[in-house]
């Protein structure tokens, strides 16, 4: 069962709520998938049944599951769309897999038809642990994280490249759904997705930080 916890291994008092994740959120990755780049954000939750932890051992519950690496903000403090600084209920940071089922998907974007079923499924959020907001470079815009794929690097994210940057997207999410504490933010992945496989090494890194994760794909149930 998962549950919010630090970077040190502490846990976090905090409940685990739902996730708004921003689609098409780096320009590069619109393209990847021949998607147009929209000119608001495009919004969707996963529900807290989908949460699940990153580290260690990730199981391939579906053939088809895509990765996308994506910079994740935990939420402290109850927000709205009145708030006067969301940035400031944002109290930790980490990586998530916006775990995506890409056949299902284009099935369901093709019949018109909403997405959870292909990125809301149980699973479907695997979280890394939260590194306090404190511990990040002083300087937002240069953040940056990586997703190393069986020693290769596969996907770099940096906050440069957002279309929609993390203060901005908190607000234009609050302006339909209000944030409550232990809720998730994600902000969108960078291009190089791709299909997971048996046995695939992931490292996950927050740059100049020592925040790092591995990962491995195993078969579930194995
Ligand atoms: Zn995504």
């Amino acid at each position: 069962m998962y549950a919010h916890r630090w970077h040190s291994g502490d846990a976090i008092e905090l409940p685990v709520g739902k996730a708004v994740c921003v689609g098409r959120n780096y320009a590069e990755h619109a393209r990847e998938l021949n998607n147009p780049i929209p000119e608001q954000p495009l919004l969707f939750h996963k529900p807290a049944s989908a949460f699940c932890e990153l580290a260690g051992q990730l199981s391939l519950t579906r053939a088809t599951l895509h990765f996308e690496t994506e910079l994740a903000l935990l939420i402290g403090a109850p927000l709205t769309a009145s708030s006067d600084d969301p940035w400031t209920a944002v109290t930790a940071v980490s990586l998530a897999l916006d775990l995506t089922d890409r056949e299902l998907q284009l099935e369901l974007k093709q019949a018109g038809h909403p997405w959870e079923r292909a990125k809301a499924f149980d699973g479907a959020l695997p979280l890394g642990p939260w590194l306090p907001i404190a511990q990040m470079p002083a300087q937002m815009g240069d953040w940056s994280y990586r997703l190393e794929l069986n020693g290769a690097l596969r996907q770099h994210g940096q906050i440069r490249q957002m279309l929609c940057p993390p203060a901005q997207l908190l607000r234009l999410i609050l302006q339909d759904f209000s944030l409550s504490p232990g809720d998730v933010v994600l902000t969108g992945t960078p291009a190089g997705v791709g299909v997971l496989s048996n046995g695939d090494q992931l490292l996950f890194k927050l740059d100049d930080t020592d925040w790092q994760l591995h990962s491995q794909v195993g078969v579930a149930g194995s």
